[in-house]
């Protein structure tokens, strides 16, 4: 996507998924189950009549829920009333805090390859997204800090962080986080951090919200939804936190976008928060054994995946079969094998380095992975493949 009206790549490869009848492992969006609790509570306040606008600011539930939240989960104490804004999802929260703190001029620093929206946001602002590309170190992504360093110049003014981090399903580790907040620290940055997937990780990885290291609470603002935690990508619910000056100027923008939103679905995600550790752990269970079913199809098939320790998506080398090129491996992968995948390349804003590397997102029930990993081993003969 090169401009900000232009169709997202998530809408292209649901509709060439849904043309062609492929499964669709492109798009993030989850076919599991929510939790009943969650979804009877939306009914029971459809019809107790909740359904007109709640204060632009969100339902007063469910800030106080997301407040406890994060103190509960992270120490991190927040005034209900001036430091917790709902949000039409995450994205809404992103696009309100960018508008709200840059315009032309300014500069944004994002880690390369990055969720698209960043870049459609930036545009819409006038500010000049600065990307620093993630390392590929063995099977995983890491922290280029020399290159960070290098990225910031007087006109940098926010730092958009995205941990757990889509498309490559890493996890910054403290010991990364800590030398990005350093730099924070000495540019004076604020931080817009993307949090959304926080619930979502696996195998002893551990998210640290970068607001709660030193220094760092009074310059972050933290994005998170409803949409990962519970299977209700649909509902469209988010929320941004941090100092009460940062939250009010993202609220004065946020209510000309949408004012706000969603009244009975804020009310129930208010009562599940609540008990969402429970909830949580059962779906990375789940999420875990589709990461492994789906990493063990694509090593079967002769293709190569990196490591994921959270989210829904994992990253694949696409050249053990030939190919070079990502955007072309999907628009024949459907034809090939009956799979959508996306290229890693339209999440890349700046050079792309690694042009072969294809995002399969595992965050859908076990039949329809295996159907996935079925049609993709049927082509591991390397007789069965084209001729690159
Ligand atoms: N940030 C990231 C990293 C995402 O993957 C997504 C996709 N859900 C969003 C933000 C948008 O979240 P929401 O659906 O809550 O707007
Ligand atoms: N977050 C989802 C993904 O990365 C898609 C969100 C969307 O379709 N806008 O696939």
């Amino acid at each position: 996507m090169s401009r900000a009206t232009e169709t997202s790549i998530f809408t292209e490869m649901t509709e060439l998924a849904r043309r062609t009848g492929a499964v669709n492992l492109g798009q993030g969006v989850p076919d599991l189950d929510s939790p009943g609790a969650l979804l009877s509570d939306v009914a029971s306040a459809v019809l107790a009549g909740a359904n007109q606008y709640p204060p632009a600011t969100g339902h007063p539930a469910l800030r106080a829920a997301v407040a406890e939240h994060q103190r509960r989960r992270y120490g991190i104490a927040l005034d209900q009333d001036a430091e917790v804004l709902v949000t039409t999802g995450a994205t809404e929260a992103l696009a309100a805090a960018v508008l709200a703190l840059t315009g032309p001029g300014d500069e944004i620093v994002t880690f390369d390859p990055c969720y698209d929206a960043y870049a459609a946001d930036a545009r819409l602002s006038g500010a000049t997204l600065v990307t620093v590309g993630l390392a590929i170190d063995g099977d995983g992504f890491a922290l280029d800090s020399d290159a960070l360093r290098a990225a910031l110049t007087p006109r940098s003014r926010l730092l958009l962080l995205n941990s757990p981090h889509n498309p490559t399903g890493k996890v910054f580790t403290p010991d990364e986080l800590g030398r990005i907040a350093e730099l924070c620290r000495e540019h004076e940055l604020t931080v817009l951090t993307d949090e959304v997937y926080e619930h979502l990780v696996y195998d002893g990885a551990r998210h640290l919200p970068i607001a709660t290291l030193p220094g760092m609470r009074e310059r972050t603002l933290t994005v998170s939804s409803a949409g990962k935690t519970f299977n209700v990508t649909g509902w469209k619910v988010g929320w941004i936190s941090g100092p009460a000056e940062l939250v009010a100027a993202v609220a004065a923008v946020k209510q000309w976008l949408t004012y706000a939103s969603g009244t009975p679905y804020q009310e129930a995600i208010a009562g599940a928060l609540g008990g969402v550790e429970e909830w949580a752990k059962e779906l990375r269970g789940v999420l875990a054994s589709g990461r492994d079913l789906l990493a063990g199809g694509l090593t079967a098939a002769g293709l190569r995946p990196y490591r994921a320790d959270a989210g829904y998506f994992l990253q694949a080398d696409i050249r053990p079969w030939g190919f070079a090129d990502g955007p072309r491996f999907c628009r024949e992968l459907p034809e090939l094998a009956g799979v959508v995948a996306i290229p890693t390349s339209a999440f890349q804003q700046g050079v792309d380095t690694a042009p072969w590397l294809v995002r399969f997102s595992f965050c859908r029930r076990p039949d329809a992975l295996r159907e996935a990993v079925t049609r993709l081993s049927a082509l591991t003969a390397p007789s069965a493949r084209p001729d690159r």
